[in-house]
């Protein structure tokens, strides 16, 4: 049993819906669950919705509007007649968020969000679910709200595993092909919960882990994961297989492909993950498995921007990483920082990290008041696995190196920007 993954980029457009039948047509084997996203950028679209509700109230139904005329858009153009089902159910959703906004009471944002975001996966699902049966491929239209149970926690909900493991062993069953959501699930009053942005992966991970796939595979707008994200750096390469360590390395520093926490379940029950392009679905892309390390002459360069990078040195002379060390780590932890890199002489810590919830200014006091320290703002961190020089060329000569680390599996550079 199979899991297979769509993103939104997958399904954008009713051309990009044929190809998704021609990628399931084009594999030896059909999978058992196809999990997909919401259509291109309608998860945006109906943020925007939200966002009207709390603030604008007499542009929501504009709002609603625009992701509706878009999606029916797209079923006028794969549904030849307007009497098929599909334009009935797919009504019947959006019907229902607008029956949502007019009753609703409660006043937590990130609640309406989770009622209303979602429904951009129910609708791209159904209508993917209708044209494969209509095309020969059948299937079973499941809502993932009924099997992914979570906390409620609403816009990054926890997952509850064991009920989401009974609930997936009844409803799912070999030898049929079943279609589902990414990115939603539910809490125990039943109301509608989302796993993050981003968060289909995930979905497709955990069902792969409770129905013990025998691989997962996302199909993306690129060949694999490559050693270097083509925005930054020339001339990359495509990785055809690495572990799962590797792999999260990778996303630590920068690489953003592959979240973690989609490989978490896999790689508890070692299930391997393929990342593979839906334009050419015949090609074998990236194979994420356990010990499977990547070629010795690949190497991978990440960069992270806007970075923070501090020294600090002790007042009295003291040892740094006898009692301080751990006294600054906590100290950046309270704040959130995300720390990348850190190194230390006798006296002295140097540290870089970013700070994504905006709460330097604090930190930065509280540090001042019991280390001499340096801040330099806006900095890059570049990391290179497998290093094959100890001075890659896309540093280029004059650059301002704060601070260089080099290990046998890694090299890092900060540098001012
Ligand atoms: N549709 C959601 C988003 O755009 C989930 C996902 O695509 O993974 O964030
Ligand atoms: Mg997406």
């Amino acid at each position: 049993m199979d899991v297979f993954k769509f993103g939104g980029a997958s399904v954008k457009n009713a051309e990009a819906v044929r190809n998704l039948l021609n990628v399931l047509k084009s594999q030896k084997q059909l999978p058992s669950v196809v999990v997909v996203s919401a259509m291109d950028k309608t998860t945006n679209a109906l943020e925007k919705v939200v966002e009207c509700y709390f603030k604008d109230r007499k542009m929501v139904s504009s709002a609603l509007q625009e992701v509706r005329k878009f999606h029916s858009n797209i079923l006028l153009d794969l549904f030849d007649n307007d009497q098929h089902a599909v334009f009935g159910a797919v009504n019947g959703f959006f019907d229902e968020v607008i029956r949502f906004l007019e009753s609703n009471k409660s006043t937590n944002y990130n609640f309406v969000y989770d009622q209303i975001v979602g429904i951009g996966e129910i609708v791209s699902t159904t209508i993917i679910s209708h044209f494969l049966i209509d095309n020969g491929i059948k299937n079973q239209w499941l809502d993932a709200r009924a099997l992914i149970k979570t906390n409620n926690t609403y816009r990054t909900a926890g997952l509850h595993l064991i009920k989401t493991q009974q609930n997936i062993t009844q409803t799912i069953k070999p030898d049929l092909l079943y279609v589902t959501q990414g990115f939603i699930g539910s809490d125990s009053n039943n109301f509608s919960t989302t796993l993050g942005r981003e968060g289909s992966d995930y979905s497709a991970a955990i069902i792969g882990y409770c129905i013990n796939a025998s691989a997962v595979t996302v199909w993306k707008d690129v060949p694999g994961i490559l050693n270097a994200d083509p925005k930054f750096f020339d001339q990359t390469k495509l990785i055809p297989h690495m572990s799962y360590e590797e792999a999260i390395e990778q996303a630590y520093y920068g690489a953003t492909v592959i979240h973690p926490k989609t490989l978490q379940p896999l790689h508890q029950k070692e299930i391997p993950l393929f990342v593979r392009s839906f334009q050419d679905p015949i090609a074998p892309g990236t194979c994420i498995k356990k010990n499977k390390l990547m070629p010795e002459n690949i190497c991978c360069y990440m960069l992270l921007k806007n970075q923070i990078f501090i020294t600090l040195s002790t007042l009295d002379l003291s040892y740094i990483v006898e009692k301080q060390f751990k006294k600054i780590a906590s100290l950046l932890e309270s704040y959130q920082m995300k720390i990348r890199l850190t190194q230390n002489s006798a006296i002295s810590m140097s540290v870089c990290f970013s700070d994504p919830f905006n709460h330097k200014q604090a930190m930065l006091h509280e540090l001042r008041a019991k280390y001499d320290l340096t801040v330099v703002e806006n900095v890059n961190l570049y990391t290179v696995l497998n290093p094959q020089t100890d001075r890659p060329d896309f540093i280029p000569e004059g650059t301002d190196v704060l601070i260089k680390q080099l290990t046998t599996k890694r090299l890092q550079f900060v540098t001012k920007s």
